[in-house]
């Protein structure tokens, strides 16, 4: 029989989800045994698989192609989960939200750069707010924390690849 498929993503976030992630150490070993990372900054995957049977996703949604992306991840993505605060709630990332984007944009590459640019069409719109993800797409779970300890992470797979569903006690961190 195949292995459950897992991917997880790295969104507006600051990848220290990510490294809690690589802390669950020896654990991820037996993991490993169990599942099959399809889609990860820590596997070279180019394109998101069809059938992934669980998502953990770092970060807010906060531009454009994001919101796409995490809209494509919701059709082929069995069971969705929010990994972390920028994740739950946007977290830092909402910092930037009572401002205007054409404001942003002056600051990071006019005012603060060096030699100043205007981003060009490679560089994704950001939408007007930072967004939790579920307020784009369905969330089945919820793992508060900033970052989420390796521990609650491990829980999470542990249960989710046992077919059961996490006891996690607080969406918020
Ligand atoms: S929740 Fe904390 S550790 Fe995770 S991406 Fe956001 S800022 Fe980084």
């Amino acid at each position: 029989m195949s292995k459950p498929k897992v991917a997880t993503v790295w969104l507006d976030g600051c990848s220290g989800c990510h490294m809690s992630f690589l802390d669950m150490d020896e654990r991820l070993l037996a993991l490993a045994d169990r599942m099959e990372l399809v889609y990860s900054p820590l596997v070279d995957a180019k394109e998101y698989p069809p059938a992934v049977d669980i998502a953990l996703v770092e970060g807010a949604v906060g531009n454009e192609e994001q919101a796409r992306f995490v809209r494509l991840m919701r059709e082929r993505t069995r069971t969705f989960v929010s990994l972390g605060d920028c994740a739950v709630t946007s977290n830092i990332l909402a910092y930037r939200n009572p401002f205007p984007v054409a404001a942003i944009i002056e600051r990071v590459f006019a005012e603060t750069a060096e030699a100043p640019v205007q981003p060009g069409p490679e560089v994704p719109a950001l939408l007007p707010e930072a967004r939790p993800v579920h307020e784009v797409i369905p969330v089945d779970f919820f793992v508060p924390g900033c970052p989420p300890s390796a521990d609650l992470i491990h829980h999470v797979l542990d249960e989710l690849l046992a077919g059961r569903q996490p006891a996690i006690k607080n969406r918020f961190g």
